[in-house]
C-alpha cells in the first residue's frame, strides 16, 4: 500500500517522486526500460534557467554549453539570438543518459522506492483507491495506492485507463527522428534551427551540438509530410553535412497539441508528455515535465492530508500547471497553426527584415521592428506576440 505510485521515471516522473517523498509521503515509482534514460528520444536542449530551477548543473549530465540558438530560414537566412532570447530549449545540452538516472538517484535518495525493469499493465478503481497490477520479468503481482501519477510519456497507458482524453490527432503530432552524428563542420556554441515546408513540414530540423559529435534531427508533422521524417532528414544531411558518420538513430514522437482540459481524473494526475505537456512550437517537453512533476507532488501531499483523492480536490493540480504554462501552451499552439499556413517566401522575407543588431534587442523589440516593416505579414499572429 503506497501513498502514491508514480509510473515512468523520466524527468516528469523523477521530479514528481522527489516532491512527494520529500514531504513524507510513501512512493513507488516504476520504470518499464531496465536502464533508466535509455535508450534516449530528445535531443536533449533545455534552458539554463528551467534546469537550475529543479536542479545543480553537474559537469557529469551537462554535455555542453551553448550560448545561443542560429535560425535559418529557408532561403540560408541566418539571424542570431542570444540564449536568455532563445527559449526553454537553449542554454545546456544533457546527457540523458545520465540527467535522467540523476533525477531518479535525487528521488531514491529523498525516500521513494523506484523499481526498474517494472510496467504498470493495469489500473482498477477500488473504493477510494487504486489497484495497479505490476509485471516484471514475467512475474505480476498487485500493489495499491490512493494516487496514481501518470508520468509515462507520450503514449500514455495511464491517460487511457481512466479516460482522461489525450486523443492525438495527426495534426497534434510531431514525428521525429534523429542521428548522432560525428565528423560535422559547425558551430559549437550555438543551437541550431533550419525552418522551411521544403526542408521539415510543420516542423524543423535542429542541430544541438553535444561534447563529441552533435544530435541532428527533425520533427515533422505527419498531416503535411510528402515523405517519412528519415528521408526528409536524409536529404538535408546528404546537402549539409555529406562526410557526418552517424553513430545513433532516434526516432520518437512529441505531442504538440497544446494545452489539454484536464489532466486529472479521480486518483490520477498526469505530468509532462502524458498530459501533453510539450510546447507546441519549438516540442520541448523536459522543462514543463519538471515543473508539472513537482506541481503534482505538491497536490498529492494536500490530498493524502486531507484523505481526498477526488478529481474534484485534484483540480489544484490543473490550476497550477495551467497558471504556470497552460495558457502558453494554448497561444503557442494557436501561434503554430498561423506558422504552417506560412509559406517558405514569406517565412523568407520575415527573416530579411529582421534587424541585424538582433543581439541588442529584446524579442517583443525586434517582433515590433518586423510588424513595422511588414504589417500585412504579422497582422494574422499579432495577437499571439503582443
Ligand atoms: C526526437 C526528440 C527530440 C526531443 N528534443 C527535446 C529537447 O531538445 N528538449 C526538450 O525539452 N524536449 C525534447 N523532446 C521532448 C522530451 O524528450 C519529452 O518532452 C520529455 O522526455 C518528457 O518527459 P516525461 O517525463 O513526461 O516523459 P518521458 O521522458 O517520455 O518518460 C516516460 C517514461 O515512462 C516509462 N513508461 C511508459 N509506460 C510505462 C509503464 N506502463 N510502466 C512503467 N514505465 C512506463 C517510459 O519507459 C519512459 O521512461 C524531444 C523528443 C523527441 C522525441
Amino acid at each position: 500500500m503506497f501513498d502514491v505510485i508514480v509510473v515512468g521515471a523520466g524527468p516528469g516522473g523523477s521530479i514528481a517522486s522527489k516532491t512527494c517523498a520529500e514531504m513524507g509521503l510513501d512512493v513507488l515509482m516504476v520504470e518499464k526500460r531496465q536502464e533508466i534514460g535509455v535508450p534516449v528520444r530528445c535531443a536533449e536542449g533545455i534552458s539554463k534557467d528551467a534546469l537550475e530551477r529543479f536542479v545543480k548543473p553537474k559537469r557529469s549530465f551537462i554535455s555542453r554549453e551553448v550560448v545561443g540558438a542560429k535560425i535559418f530560414a529557408p532561403d540560408g537566412t541566418e539571424i542570431v539570438l542570444s540564449e536568455e532570447r532563445a527559449g526553454n530549449e537553449v542554454g545546456y545540452v544533457l546527457e540523458r543518459k545520465i540527467f535522467d538516472r540523476y533525477l531518479a538517484k535525487l528521488a531514491s535518495d529523498a525516500g521513494a522506492e523506484v523499481l526498474v525493469k517494472t510496467t504498470a499493465v493495469s489500473f482498477e478503481k477500488k473504493d477510494d483507491r487504486v489497484r495497479v497490477r505490476l509485471l516484471r520479468m514475467g512475474e505480476e503481482w498487485d500493489v495499491e495506492t490512493k494516487i496514481v501519477i501518470g508520468a509515462d510519456g507520450v503514449e500514455s497507458r495511464v491517460a487511457k485507463f481512466f479516460g482522461i482524453d489525450t486523443t492525438l490527432k495527426l495534426n497534434e503530432v510531431e514525428s521525429c527522428v534523429q542521428y548522432l552524428m560525428t565528423n560535422i563542420d559547425f558551430d559549437p556554441d550555438y543551437c541550431h534551427f533550419w525552418l522551411g515546408k521544403s526542408i521539415a513540414p510543420g516542423g524543423y530540423v535542429w542541430l544541438f551540438p553535444k561534447r563529441i559529435g552533435a544530435n541532428v534531427g527533425i520533427g515533422v508533422m505527419p498531416s503535411l509530410a510528402k515523405k517519412t521524417p528519415k528521408e526528409y532528414l536524409d536529404d538535408f544531411v546528404s546537402k549539409k553535412f555529406s562526410d557526418g558518420k552517424v553513430v545513433e538513430f532516434v526516432a520518437g514522437a512529441v505531442p504538440v497539441c497544446g494545452e489539454i482540459e484536464t489532466a486529472v481524473s479521480d486518483n490520477v494526475m498526469l505530468v509532462g508528455d502524458a498530459a501533453r505537456h510539450a510546447d507546441p512550437i519549438t516540442g520541448g517537453g523536459i522543462a514543463n515535465a519538471m515543473k508539472a512533476g513537482y506541481y503534482a507532488g505538491i497536490v498529492a501531499f494536500e490530498a493524502v492530508k486531507r484523505g481526498d483523492f477526488s478529481a474534484r480536490f485534484l483540480r489544484r493540480y490543473d490550476k497550477l500547471w495551467k497558471d504556470d504554462f497552460g495558457r502558453n501552451l494554448a497561444r503557442k499552439r494557436r501561434l503554430q497553426q498561423k506558422l504552417i499556413d506560412m509559406d517558405d517566401d514569406t517565412l523568407n522575407r520575415i527573416f530579411h527584415s529582421i534587424p541585424r543588431n538582433i543581439g541588442e534587442l529584446s524579442v517583443r523589440a525586434i517582433v515590433l521592428e518586423i510588424f513595422k516593416r511588414n504589417p500585412k505579414l504579422l497582422w494574422d499572429v499579432k495577437d499571439f506576440i503582443f
